[in-house]
């Protein structure tokens, strides 16, 4: 690929920082934008010198100027857990939304392509299994979740909108639960909420019966996935995720072998809405992309442990966002 000019959204967000460091590895020019609603400088401290990397402290649900020429855009911003979400539903509704539709009038200006950050929670709580990309979902609109995944289907069909009425370029992802380095360890999503409780010797808080599954894939998977979708010709919605599906009573009992605690399993309610099986048909990723995943949950899980291992005291211990 010659060289581009890139802009992604929520680059200082787990995802979003990850996919800088992948566009300037492959020798692009990358500007970030973010407004650290629930981002952290400290995931962008590594480009602060790089002289291919701009940063732009901005919300993206104002009108976005971004001087000269532009090849690619990521959008990458939104709040992404169940507890960010909740805490700041109007937000969430607003960047995917409103969000969308600016970083759209962007690439139909600037002639770029646009790939939106999509999500698994567009099927809602399932009734087929594995998801297709043909599954229409099953999503309560006015429950607490339905702030983010209406949020998300519009994204989508506001995106479709454009690329058939004025032939904007857009590719959509639809992300299924993925970790690694860089998530914050307080955003309450399971992995580094179960790590974290490992850490501080807490039990380990299982909702529900536990009985709920999901489908865990690693953070490079994830955006070697993002990387070979934005540069296919292929605009309908396509999964990435990990196949390999568990539940969380077994995850639990996974995270307290890994990390070797004395803690056990405690259990608490089941949140409103939560899926109760999640596991993505990567098939036509394979096809079109010739991707599959490559790092195994014990593997990954490991790489990610060393990560929270690494944080001070003062993060460990650090109260809600
Ligand atoms: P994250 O919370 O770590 O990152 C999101 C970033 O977006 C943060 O840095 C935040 O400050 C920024 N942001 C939010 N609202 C903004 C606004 N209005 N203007 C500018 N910046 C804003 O979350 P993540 O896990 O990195 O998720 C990134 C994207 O991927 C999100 O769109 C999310 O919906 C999607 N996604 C993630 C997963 C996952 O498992 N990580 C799964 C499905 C979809
Ligand atoms: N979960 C849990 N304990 C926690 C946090 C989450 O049992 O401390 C469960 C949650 O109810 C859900 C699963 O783990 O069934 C994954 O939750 P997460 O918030 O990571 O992602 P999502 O529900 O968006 O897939």
């Amino acid at each position: 690929m010659s060289l581009k000019k890139v802009l992604i959204t929520g680059a200082a967000g787990f995802l979003g920082s990850h996919l800088c460091d992948r566009f300037l590895k492959e020798g692009h020019i990358v500007i970030g934008m973010d407004n650290f609603i629930t981002g952290d400088k400290k995931n962008i401290a590594q480009l602060q010198n790089n002289a291919k990397f701009s940063f732009i402290n901005h919300d993206v649900t104002e009108f976005i100027n971004i001087e000269g020429d532009l090849d690619y855009i990521l959008h990458f911003a939104s709040p992404a857990s169940p507890i960010d979400y909740l805490k700041i539903p109007i937000q969430t509704l607003k960047v995917s939304s409103l969000g969308t539709h600016n970083l759209l009038g962007l690439a139909k200006a600037k002639k770029a392509r646009l790939l939106i950050a999509s999500t698994s929670e567009v099927y809602g709580d399932p009734l087929v299994h594995p998801q297709t990309e043909e599954y229409y979902g099953n999503v309560n609109t006015i429950g607490p979740r339905g702030v983010y995944d209406e949020a998300k289907r519009f994204q989508e069909s506001i995106t479709m909108a454009y690329h058939r009425f004025h032939g904007v370029e857009t590719r959509i992802v639809r992300i299924f639960n993925t970790y690694g380095p860089r998530m914050r360890l307080n955003d309450g999503r399971v992995i580094p909420a179960f790590m974290g409780q490992a850490l501080r010797g807490e039990d380990l808080t299982v909702f529900g019966d536990g009985m709920q599954t999901r489908s865990f894939c690693y953070v490079d998977d994830q955006i070697e996935g993002i990387y070979r979708l934005l540069l296919s010709d292929y605009s309908n919605p396509v999964n990435i995720g990990n196949p390999h599906e568990i539940t969380i009573r077994d995850f639990a009992e996974e995270i307290i072998k890994l990390t070797g605690t004395n803690q056990k399993a405690i259990y608490k309610d089941l949140p409103i809405n939560d899926p109760m099986q999640r596991q993505p048909d990567i098939s036509l990723a394979k096809k079109l992309l010739s991707w599959e995943p490559k790092v195994g949950r014990e593997e990954g899980m490991k790489l990610t442990f060393n990560y929270f291992k690494s944080l001070s005291e003062n993060e460990l211990y650090k109260s809600e966002h």
